[in-house]
């Protein structure tokens, strides 16, 4: 008999596993995904009981018209210019399949979401980083790449900062190919792009209902795009890609936006405590725009002020990249979660 051959394909033998933020199980304060700390509307868990009474024996609407329609809605945008995803990882998943191929530069200014760059090696494609500077405004050169996929993280993690909108625009009018700005944190801050999908046919702007809305367990994101991309992403997409009860879900906390608004105006006023906390303890804190924020530590190391904290209970964010050694990225929670940080912080330096 042959001997099978279930060797990997060669590209997908090299990658490394990507590795998502720890979900511990026990009680921990839990600073390290951007996750909400404050529960979405309490129509979801409303819809949500009903759904399972009677509608789980059908296969999910494939359209996702409820969700679409309420987006359409809500941005002013009609639902053939919007398709929705399992989380916006999906979607950035759906559209470098769709545009790269092996060899296809895929151009991102970095440090930025370490995901994208394994949708990329998936593909066989190829990884464009371009260095942010420090103050993480974003490199002009960024246009210059020849890249068929442009990631624009607005606001970035993990620095939480905006790029200004002359530059977005710079960008996007003279990159190569398609321009993906990335808008996961974009209901905690004042930016935004999707203006630029009414003008650019190669512009797709992604969301989430992951952070602001509460709802990361239900993976629920959507894209903003031309009508044609839109057509393309659906040839691409699994055809029952989003479960019906996150479809419940959404159409739940869309129908109830204010609610995601208030958490959104929580979360800002404790990270704008946090980040004057964090420099009154002599951290240098970039400016977020977003439900983290990114702070620098001149010591003690920043690796031990990580494992100090899990120790006590508190999760942050540390990052096995050499340009972020002597970083660490907090989530905002609630600001008895923040206090508590802010305690332990306070004795650890
Ligand atoms: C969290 C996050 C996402 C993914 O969101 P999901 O909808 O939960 O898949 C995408 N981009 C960035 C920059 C993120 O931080």
């Amino acid at each position: 008999m042959r001997k099978p051959d279930a060797s990997f394909l060669p590209h997908i033998a090299r990658m490394v596993g990507y590795a998502p933020g720890e979900q511990p199980r026990g009680r921990v304060i839990k600073l390290n995904t951007n996750e909400n700390p404050y529960p979405p509307s309490p129509l979801v868990l409303e819809r949500l009981r009903q759904a399972c009474d009677d509608g789980l024996r059908r296969y999910p609407d494939a359209m996702a018209a409820g969700v679409r329609q309420r987006l359409s809605g809500l941005f002013d945008l009609p639902a053939e210019q919007i398709v929705i995803g399992n989380g916006s990882d999906e979607i950035l998943n759906n559209i470098v399949r769709a545009y790269a191929g092996p060899g296809d530069a895929v151009a991102m200014a970095a440090p930025t979401y370490p995901y994208y760059r394994k949708l990329i090696e998936l593909q066989d494609a190829r990884i464009v980083e371009v260095p942010y500077p420090d103050s993480f405004e974003l490199p002009p050169e960024l246009a210059d790449q020849e890249a068929r996929v442009t990631f624009i993280a607005d606001p970035n993690s993990p620095s939480g900062t905006v790029a200004r909108a002359d530059q977005v625009r710079a960008v996007v009018e003279r990159a190569a190919g398609v321009v993906v700005v990335d808008e996961a944190y974009v209901d905690f801050s004042e930016t935004g792009s999707i203006d630029l999908v009414r003008q650019h046919p190669h512009v797709i702007v992604t969301r989430t209902m992951s952070k602001s809305f509460s709802l990361a367990g239900m993976r629920l994101g959507f894209c903003f795009a031309h009508p044609d991309v839109i057509a393309g992403l659906w040839k691409v997409k699994e055809h029952y890609n989003v479960n019906t009860l996150s479809q419940v879900a959404a159409e739940a906390a869309l129908d109830d936006v204010e609610v995601m608004r208030e958490n959104a105006r929580r979360v800002v006023a404790t990270r704008q405590r946090l980040s004057s906390r964090l420099v009154g303890l002599g951290f240098e804190v970039w400016d977020s725009q977003a439900n983290f924020v990114l702070t620098r530590i001149a010591a003690p190391p920043a690796a031990g002020l990580y494992e100090q904290l899990k120790e006590r209970g508190i999760l942050v964010r540390y990052f096995d990249n050499p340009r972020l050694a002597d970083c660490l990225r907090i989530s905002v929670g609630t600001d008895e979660e923040i206090d508590l940080l802010l305690e332990e912080l306070t004795q650890l330096v």
